[in-house]
Formats: C-alpha cells, sequence, structure tokens
C-alpha cells in the first residue's frame, strides 16, 4: 500500500493556468481497493467510466485514426474530475454532457504516457473526447500492400495489450477498469472492418461500420482490423476472417475450432461471448495470437497446411474464460491471464488429442521454462511481479505462462483432478467479468481447495510458487512417450546405427520434429546437417515453428546454407517469439552485431511497435 501511495503522489502535471492541480491521493482512499495499477493515471476510485461510444474515422492516407471517445461514467463519481492515459494522442476538444469543459494533459511519463484530467460539474454523465491519433502510434501497425499476403491493398491492425490501446483512444487503460462499447468505424469504401465485438461477414459498399460488445471488457481487449478481408464460416459459433488468398488455408488450418469450443465449455463452463472468430493476419503480427473477445488475431505463421500448431487456437480460446472473462487486476498479476491459459489450453488439447499429445506440449513448454529461468534475473522469475517503472511488456516471458501452468498442475495433481476441475470451473462462474489479483486468488485457493485437505498444502508450498524466484523442486514431472521415441530415433542416427530411409517419422506431428531440431548433438559436422537437410528440408520447411528452430541451430552451428533462408525470414516474419533466439543466435556469431544490423535495417519497418521494441534493445 506505501508503495502505491508513493507512486500516485508524485504523479506531475501541467496546469492550465486556470485548472486547479488533481489532489493526492490519500492511504485511506487507496484502502478502497485492493491495488491500484502502477501502469495507469486512472484514479478508479475516483471516478471511472462504464461504457463507450466511439465513432473514428480510419485514415490510410495520414496514417491517422480521428473522431470521438464519449465515455459514459460509472455512477457517483467520489471527484469532479477523471483521469484519462493518452500516449502520443492529440486532444482537440472535451465535452462534459454536450458543454464544453475543463481539460488538461499532464507531463509525459517515459513508460506510461500522459495523464488528460477532465473537469466536470457535478451530475455529469458522459465526457466526449475529440482526439487524433500520431502515425507513430504503438498500437497501429499500418501495412503497405506488399507487406500482406495478397499484396494488393493495405492493411491495419492494433495490438492493445498490455499499454498500447492509449495510443489509438483515450482510455483509463487499466486491466481492473471494464466497460462495454458501441463502435462506428469508417474506413475506404471496398475495405472490412472488425472489431472485438459483434463483427460483419460482408463488406459495406459505403465502408461504414457499426460494433457493439455489450459484455464489459478492459480496454488491452479493444481491438480493430481493416482491409481487404473477406469470411468463412467453420461451424454454429465459429468462422475465419482472412484476405482472400490465404481464406481457404486458413479455414482448413483451423477447421476444429468448432470443436475446440465444446470442449472448452464442457470442462469450465458456457462460452460467455456470442461468437468465437479468427482473424489471420499478415505476417508481421507480433504475437502468435491476441484473444480479442469474439476476435482472436492470428499469426498466419500457424498456418502449417497439416493442422498441427492449433493448440495455438486452444490457447486463445482458453482466453474467454481465463483473461477475459477473470481478468489480471494489474500487469503484476499476469500470470493470473496466462498461467491459466496454459492450463486451459492443454486439457483441451488433451480433450481433442489425447494426453501423449497434450504432453508433448507441456515438455516443450518445460524446455522453454527452464531456458528462460536461466536467463532472467531472479526477481524476474516470481510470478507476482514488480514492474513499477517498467513496460509491463517485460513480464511477458515463459514465466507467466509455464511456470503459471506448472503451479496449476501441481494443484491438479495434488488434490486430484476432480476436485480441481470443481474448484476452477466454480473459480470462473463467481469471478466472471471481474478482476483478480495474485492476493485475491491466493485467499480463494487456501479458503476452498487448500481446506478440503490442510494435510497436502506442505507438499504444494502455494508461497513459494507464487512469491519466490526459480522453479521449485515439488515441480511436476512431464515424460512424453512421442518424445522418448524421438530421443531414441535421434540417438540412433547420431550413432550412425541407421539411414534416415529406415527412420520411421511418418506419423511425427509439428511438435516431434520440433523437439528433433531442438534436440540435434552440439557435436554434428556441417557435412550431416547438410545431409539432415537435403532429406527433411529444414531451411525450406514451410512450418515455421520448425523451421526457426532449425535456422537459430543453423546460425548457432555456422551452417551457411541457411543463412539466406534465415535472413529471408526475419524480414517475412514479425513474431516476437521466433524473432528473438533467431537474433540472439546472430549476435552470438557475430558480437559486433554488424551482421544482426545489418539484417535488422531491412526487416525493420516489416515489425510491429511490440517486436521493434525488443529488437531494438537487442541491438543497441
Ligand atoms: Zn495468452
Amino acid at each position: 500500500m506505501k508503495r502505491i501511495f508513493l507512486a500516485l503522489s508524485l504523479l506531475a502535471l501541467i496546469s492550465c493556468g486556470q485548472d486547479k492541480e488533481p489532489k493526492e491521493v490519500t492511504v485511506e482512499e487507496t484502502k478502497q481497493f485492493d491495488t491500484v495499477d502502477v501502469h495507469s493515471f486512472a484514479k478508479r476510485w475516483e471516478a471511472r467510466v462504464q461504457h463507450l461510444d466511439l465513432d473514428i474515422n480510419v485514415d490510410f492516407d495520414a496514417k491517422q485514426i480521428s473522431g470521438f471517445a464519449e465515455w459514459t461514467l460509472s455512477e457517483n463519481p467520489t471527484a469532479d474530475s477523471i483521469f484519462f492515459d493518452l500516449d502520443e494522442i492529440e486532444i482537440k476538444n472535451v465535452w462534459a454532457d454536450g458543454q464544453e469543459t475543463k481539460w488538461t494533459v499532464g507531463e509525459t511519463d517515459p513508460v506510461k504516457g500522459q495523464p488528460l484530467v477532465v473537469h466536470f460539474p457535478e451530475g455529469t454523465q458522459k465526457i466526449k473526447i475529440e482526439y487524433v491519433t500520431a502515425p507513430s502510434a504503438a498500437a497501429l501497425q499500418w501495412l503497405d500492400p506488399q507487406q500482406t499476403h495478397d499484396k494488393k491493398h493495405p492493411f491495419l491492425f492494433t495490438q492493445s495489450q498490455a499499454i498500447l490501446a492509449r495510443t489509438w483512444i483515450p482510455c483509463q487503460d487499466s486491466p481492473g477498469i471494464r466497460y462495454t462499447y458501441n463502435a462506428k468505424v469508417t474506413v475506404p469504401k471496398g475495405m472490412m472492418a472488425l472489431m472485438s465485438a459483434s463483427n460483419p461477414q460482408e463488406v459495406d459498399p459505403d465502408g461504414v461500420y457499426e460494433f457493439e460488445m455489450p459484455q464489459p471488457i478492459p480496454s488491452y481487449l479493444m481491438a480493430l482490423s481493416v482491409g481487404d478481408i473477406a469470411f468463412a464460416s467453420m461451424g454454429e459459433r465459429t468462422g475465419v476472417y482472412a484476405e482472400p488468398g490465404m481464406l481457404e488455408a486458413s479455414a482448413y488450418e483451423f477447421a476444429d475450432t468448432e470443436k475446440m469450443l465444446e470442449a472448452a465449455e464442457a470442462l469450465y463452463g458456457a462460452y460467455a461471448w456470442g461468437r468465437y472468430d479468427l482473424i489471420v493476419l499478415p505476417p508481421s503480427f507480433p504475437f502468435g495470437g491476441m484473444e480479442n473477445p469474439r476476435l482472436t488475431f492470428v499469426t498466419p505463421t500457424v498456418v502449417a497446411g497439416d493442422r498441427s500448431l492449433t493448440s495455438l487456437i486452444a490457447h486463445e480460446l482458453a482466453h474467454s474464460w481465463s483473461g477475459n472473462l477473470v481478468t489480471n487486476d494489474t500487469w503484476n498479476d499476469f500470470w493470473v491471464n496466462e498461467g491459466f491459459t496454459v492450463y486451459f489450453e492443454r486439457r483441451i488439447m488433451e480433450s481433442l488429442y489425447g494426453r501423449d499429445y497434450s504432453e508433448m506440449l507441456a515438455t516443450l513448454g518445460h524446455q522453454d521454462l527452464e531456458e528462460t529461468v536461466a536467463d532472467l534475473p531472479k526477481e524476474d522469475t516470481h510470478l507476482k511481479l514488480d514492474l513499477k517503472g517498467r513496460n509491463p511488456d517485460d513480464g511477458l516471458t515463459d514465466v507467466a505462462y509455464e511456470k503459471g501452468y506448472f503451479f496449476l498442475r501441481l494443484l491438479e495433481e495434488t488434490y486430484g483432478r476432480e476436485k480441481f476441475d470443481t474448484f476452477l470451473k466454480n473459480y470462473f462462474q463467481s469471478n466472471a467479468f471481474k478482476t483478480m489479483t495474485t492476493e485475491k486468488f491466493m485467499a480463494i485457493l487456501d479458503s476452498n481447495l487448500l481446506a478440503t485437505d490442510s494435510t497436502l498444502i506442505a507438499s504444494v508450498n502455494p508461497e513459494e510458487w507464487v512469491y519466490g524466484p526459480g522453479l521449485p523442486n515439488n515441480c511436476p514431472r512431464v515424460t512424453s512417450e512421442r518424445f522418448q521415441r524421438v530421443n531414441s530415433t535421434l540417438k540412433a542416427w547420431a550413432d550412425g546405427a541407421f539411414s534416415f530411409d529406415e527412420m520411421e517419422t511418418s506419423d511425427w506431428s509439428s511438435h516431434e520434429w520440433l523437439h528433433f531440431v531442438r534436440h540435434l548433438p552440439d557435436t554434428l559436422s556441417l557435412d550431416r546437417l547438410a545431409v539432415l537437410d537435403e532429406h527433411f528440408h529444414f531451411t525450406t520447411t514451410g512450418n515455421s515453428e520448425v523451421q526457426a528452430a532449425w535456422l537459430t541451430y543453423s546460425i548457432q552451428k555456422g551452417y551457411e546454407p541457411a543463412f539466406p533462408a534465415a535472413e529471408e525470414f526475419l524480414i517475412r516474419v514479425g513474431r516476437r517469439k521466433f524473432l528473438t533466439p533467431l537474433y540472439k543466435a546472430l549476435i552470438a556469431e557475430d558480437p559486433t552485431k554488424e551482421k544482426a544490423r545489418a539484417i535488422y535495417k531491412k526487416a525493420r519497418p516489416n515489425y510491429h511497435s511490440v517486436s521493434q521494441e525488443t529488437i531494438d534493445a537487442m541491438l543497441k
């Protein structure tokens, strides 16, 4: 609580002459809530929003969004001013219930951006803000036609998580504040606009689209995508949007989505959001997927042609419960979104494809986690983080995802699946459309699951998992029979026991291949790498997971025939998960960073700001 008080009382504002300084927050006031969010200026205990009417115009030539955000205040604010978050947005005017009102934009904080303080008379219900975004707005990626799949039309997509919504909508940009929204979006004729809301399935001839999101969401789930987009149905409640040239392949790839939705509901209760659609974005999308409600945003790098990378869809779908329904209160509690989602994702995959399949995913996750824990400073390996003064993106590591997963898996294994499933189902139901702090979750865990058998608590040691560093000794062990078969095949081949033609790999999935490439011995000669490549075509495979792992390994080993493909991959693909290890390998191979910088120079314009920020830091 003390830290919170300090952070807020240090808030400095530039005053516009007659405008009074916002009053300091007292400790008493902060006590009304469990926490406040160190990444937002919004003082939610004083005045908060409950609904948004957005009316915006999308201008591809100027690379700008402009228009009006009209916010309905929640009832009975205790102050006569409200704080919004901004970053680079230019405010044109502000009205309180239709009357011009006093407003102030504060000093820029390097992480949070700027506060917009709007003063309003007592009884005010609506604050209307006229604004325009900057061409460099970090959430928005404006793509030229050449950067799209079909190369005919420009494309725009947003990425609001974690704190980028404030670069395209003036908002109270904290996951602890939820609101419903309606939007009217005007785009160039011939283009389709989609949001995290009820969506059209056909192009509007005038380029005017109206959206409704009747369930309350936090700002990081605000999403917009505009381009030459077509729709294909995949089931009663599921469908896919993509550029026309990608549509058929996308609908084939994700054909199991409806089944995943049914499996998810069978596990943890009814889906709360109406439809569940996907949009396959151009390759510069910085993440695998983004769980924008009703419309998951997906990287095209999972369209592998064999439906082998669809655990990503199970993951984004699972967020419809963990994250979108029960939401981390602040970015320090990010594991509450991601750890639960990875657990849920693997349960969906197990339901559809069996335990031996989901155990491959868990094994790969464990490998990632061990590497990450070894790389990160100790304090960043806690589940509960302290990211004050830092970009919340720093908390987006395998710790939140995989350490969170293994903690929940330990609870499942200790208390039994039946008890754990009942606990989780109740947890989602009783906290639906609410936010969750780590502390609140620990209290719920304590009084529900842990209370059912207190003799087991010591063997779990939840405090060590959540507030301690690294990977505790009681981390569940994962064994994958399918990977064990890969291991013995690989060993026999490396020992020279047989040739490739004798290898039985016809039923291997992408995960087996990934495991194979990740475990190639360090001692292989370049000649043997060439033979391997000639036989399995790793350098040119259309499977991005396997290709990225192989290209990284090739750079590490100095296998030059793969270098041009690595360069091409880095220029074409903007998914950060692949970029980071590839650039890391390039830097290790050439510590002057010249090689990496030369490629990055060509590739950077194609990356979203989220990826640019990470790679900029690596190459500075
Ligand atoms: Zn996720």
